[in-house]
């Protein structure tokens, strides 16, 4: 469906007015692991250095999506950690009028050493994968040795008090799901929110998904199989989660449902990936290129314009179903999480 676009207007709205708020930012498609769900092994074709927007290239995106009225910004990846000096951006992007929250989607191997730069320049949240409490198995899914960093990581950031931290942990049938309990007891003495995510068909992950799937509701019933667990509002920001709470628990256990109940009604958010391309939806083809006309000279006011008529074309919804691919597919390494 085609509609005709304000350009005046200060906000940006999709054709079926949800407001758009939210940008998730990928800084690289490269990754210092290879989760099963996530990326092959080997085989992937890197952007060149070249392709990639530069900070200062970012900055201005970022600036003319503050003035149609975005004021969240995740940066992610691939792993947003190997970029060299992350918090130069994180301190561009800081400085930049309207954008009142700035966070972090990461693995955490090199949280803690980069920790205090990205907190001095501006970051305000995190979210940590986090798939197993068990090193043997964190290097069977990440295909990466790791866990320990991320752990201290973790420490980290909470010590920072970076919060409220939020541990994504994607849930398979027969690799991790045995330690939903244990991953939910975690939140009964820290103030962390453990999100359980459902597998994704990325990349050639199908069989993994068609197997390992587990659903949302399972997921909930084998925490409420540990111990009662109540609705809770969950933590403040613009997640998709649905969060639960043990009595008396500090932090909270969430499901992230894009499969079983999908959040796509709620959407309020855009991507841009590591090439300069603005996502309309995390899993469809539907993109608008901002790096070639900010490489030609665009102004802010006229990256902001492509902005604003690109929500004409953000679908209403993904059409992805459980053990099937799209075509139009693309995996969150590639497009940034
Ligand atoms: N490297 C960072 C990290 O791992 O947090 C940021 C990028 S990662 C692609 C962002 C999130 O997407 C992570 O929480 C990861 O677990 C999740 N993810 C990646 N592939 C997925 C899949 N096939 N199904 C569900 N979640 C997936
Ligand atoms: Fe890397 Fe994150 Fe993908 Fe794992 S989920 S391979 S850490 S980008």
């Amino acid at each position: 469906m085609i509609t005709t676009v304000d350009l005046t207007r200060e906000s940006l709205s999709d054709a079926f007015n949800r407001p758009i708020t939210y940008l998730r930012v990928s800084v690289t498609d490269k990754c210092n692991l290879r989760c099963v769900y996530c990326m092959p092994e080997s085989g992937l074709t890197w952007l060149r250095r070249d392709e990639v927007l530069s900070y200062e290239e970012i900055v201005e995106i970022v600036r003319a999506a503050a003035r149609v009225g975005v004021r969240t910004i995740r940066l992610t990846g691939g792993e947003p950690l190997v970029r060299r000096d992350l918090h130069r951006l994180v301190a561009g992007i800081n400085a930049i009028d309207g954008i009142d929250d700035i966070a972090l989607s990461t693995n955490a191997v090199l949280l803690e050493e980069q920790l205090d730069a990205l907190v001095a320049a501006g970051l305000r949240r995190v979210n940590i994968s986090l798939d197993t409490l068990r090193p043997d198995r964190f290097e069977r899914i990440a295909r990466r040795p790791g866990l320990d960093g991320v752990l201290r990581g973790i420490d980290a950031a909470v010590a920072a008090g970076l919060g409220p931290v939020k541990l994504n942990c994607v849930v398979m049938r027969g690799q991790n799901d045995d330690e939903i309990g244990e991953f939910a007891q975690l939140t009964r003495e820290r103030a962390v929110y453990v999100r359980f995510i459902e597998v994704m068909p990325v990349h050639e992950n199908l069989e993994l998904q068609r197997n390992a799937y587990v659903s949302s509701d399972e997921i909930l019933e084998r925490v409420a199989a540990v111990d009662r667990i109540e609705p809770v509002p969950g933590p403040p920001g613009n997640g998709p989660a649905r969060y639960f709470a043990f009595p008396g628990a500090l932090g909270a256990v969430g499901v992230i449902s894009p499969l079983s109940h999908d959040y796509c009604e709620r959407c309020n958010r855009v991507r841009l990936t590591a090439d300069g391309r603005l996502r309309l939806c995390l899993f469809g083809d539907q993109h608008v290129d901002l790096r070639t006309p900010l490489r030609a000279g665009a102004s802010t006011a006229e990256i902001a314009g492509l902005l604003t008529a690109s929500m004409a074309i953000k679908p209403e919804r993904h059409h992805l179903r459980l053990g099937e691919a799209s075509s139009r597919m693309r995996a969150f390494s590639e497009i940034g999480g």
